[in-house]
């Protein structure tokens, strides 16, 4: 096979098979890239032994986007056989029903994860591909002109040496960052007070936020949520929800910059009385206002209803809105003081990816570069070092590391953060990185590190016009 049993060769490792992961895998096989991804060898690590969804349905909220959304990641001429067996799926039936409104992240989990289990079957038949679940990368050592990905597996530990490195382990709410940012507003959070990050907030049920609560909601203590996102907006809606009848009266919600809602039009944000700015706040290329950083959906609601009455969704918690840069008069000073009385502090201020140990061959520890929102990485996601060396042949997207903007797709002006989202992951993220691959496994290597390996049959002539009619129906 690939090698031996302590140290195995291939041309690519995809590390991680969550959303991200997963979605340079189907877009391999839509665009028919499959082959020759798989040409030197591809393995795909995954921790989980049942790897497809990572942690999106952990998400106790509804997505930020409709189900067609969802159901177009799998409409595709080239994916009509594999996935014939989800005509017969409640869940795929279920988004189906929803593909214009938000479904629950839990729903569109059971349908990425049944998608994901066909494809991974069918490109392990199919491309001789490697699928290695419950195992953990551990670290990944830049060597030359190839990467060593160390992994552990029931207690062993082994190689795979490869000359290109997909990596998506999902993302990090590191408590530090939120204190750091804050004290570079001159902002701070009490030692007392306990930091609760979304990630972790937004995965319980009421029962564990009633336990959590519990002493908090004793003192009649104070609660912030710190942030201006979608996370944000979904944390309050889930305090209120599991809270209001155990004493929540009401929370806090400190944001540096203002709360951004996302609009159609120009005109439906005039008509709705918005304010925003023509040039700043639109995007030329759709019109849309707010289209990268604005609320939508059920966070949408939320949002309108906590700028206009002050509540949170219909319960009865109150929330009271501090803009900490540029906001209104005393809102500075107010957010000091809600920070400083906080007994529970909410952490909704973005993701840091979950990396395993970099670091080069010679010693050192490799450090990423970071930007706002992500890491400061290529279209392809190719990294930066802290010396500013890109490190060709690392390709990072997900959760944590998002990619930038790509202006021919357009955003507006104001958007300084990463896009990440699942239908990224399976089109226009993906693809660029698929090419950087593609292109990288064609060079002439430094010191070979392929082994001959079977043919696999090409799916090329496998290409018919797509009419599985359910999945051709729905609506983009
Ligand atoms: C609260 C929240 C709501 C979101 N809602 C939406 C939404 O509505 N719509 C949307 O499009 N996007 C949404 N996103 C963004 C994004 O789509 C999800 O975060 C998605 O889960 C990210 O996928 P990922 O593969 O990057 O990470 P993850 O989902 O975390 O998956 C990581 C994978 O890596 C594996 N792994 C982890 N560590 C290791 C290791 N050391 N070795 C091997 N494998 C490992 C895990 O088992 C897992 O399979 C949301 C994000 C958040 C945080």
């Amino acid at each position: 096979m690939y090698g031996d049993h302590l140290e195995t060769v291939c041309g690519c490792v995809v590390g991680g098979a969550g959303p991200a992961g997963m979605g340079l895998l189907f877009n391999a096989l839509k665009s028919g890239a499959m082959p020759e991804l798989a040409k030197e060898g591809l393995i795909i690590v995954d921790a989980s032994p049942t790897p497809g969804t990572g942690r999106l349905g952990d998400y106790r909220i509804t997505a930020n986007s409709v189900g067609d959304v969802f159901l177009d990641c799998l409409r595709d001429p080239a994916l009509r056989d594999v996935f014939e067996p989800l005509e017969h799926s409640p869940a795929y039936w279920r988004i189906r029903r929803q593909a214009q409104s938000a479904p629950q992240l839990a729903d569109v989990a059971e349908l990425l994860a049944e998608a994901s289990t066909l494809v991974l079957d069918f490109i392990v038949e199919h491309y001789g591909v490697k699928l290695w679940t419950s195992t953990t990368i551990t670290e990944v050592v830049s060597h030359d002109d190839e990467y060593q990905v160390w992994v552990e597996s029931e207690g062993r530990s082994r190689r795979i040496r490869c000359r290109a490195v997909v990596l998506n382990l999902g993302g990090r709410q590191d408590p530090q960052h939120l204190l750091d940012s804050l004290a570079d507003q001159g902002l701070a959070v009490p030692p007392s007070s306990r930091v609760l990050s979304a990630d972790v907030l937004l995965r319980m049920n009421g029962v564990q936020l009633r336990d959590y609560f519990a002493p908090t909601l004793a003192r009649k203590g104070r609660v912030s949520v710190v942030g201006g996102s979608h996370s944000a907006f979904s944390v309050l809606e889930n305090l209120a929800d599991a809270l209001e009848f155990a004493g929540l009266k009401e929370v806090t919600l400190v944001h540096r910059s203002p709360i951004r809602l996302f609009y159609e039009t120009a005109q439906a944000a005039i008509e709705a009385g918005y304010p925003f700015d023509p040039l700043k706040d639109v995007c030329p290329v759709s019109g849309r206002v707010n289209r990268s950083g604005g609320l939508r959906y059920r966070a949408l609601d939320v949002g309108r209803e906590a700028l206009s009455n002050g509540h949170i969704g219909k319960t009865g918690v109150r929330v009271q809105l501090l803009q900490t840069q540029n906001g209104p008069e005393g809102h500075y000073e107010s957010a000091r003081d809600a920070l400083a009385e906080s007994d529970v502090v909410v952490q909704c201020t973005g993701y840091q990816p979950l990396l395993p140990t970099l670091n080069y061959a010679g010693g050192g520890a490799i450090r990423l570069m970071e930007v706002k929102g992500g890491l400061d990485s290529d279209p392809s996601g190719c990294p930066l070092d802290s010396h500013g060396q890109r490190l060709y042949g690392l390709h990072l997207f997900g959760l944590g590391a998002g990619l930038g903007v790509d202006p021919r797709l357009g955003s507006e002006a104001s958007f300084d953060g990463r896009i990440y989202g699942v239908w990224q992951f399976h089109h226009d993220a993906s693809g660029a990185v698929i090419d950087a691959v593609l292109q990288r496994l064609q060079q002439p290597v430094l010191q070979p590190v392929s082994l001959s390996r079977k043919q696999v049959a090409s799916r090329d002539e496998q290409r018919h016009p797509f009419l599985w009619p359910v999945l051709a129906n729905a609506q983009t």
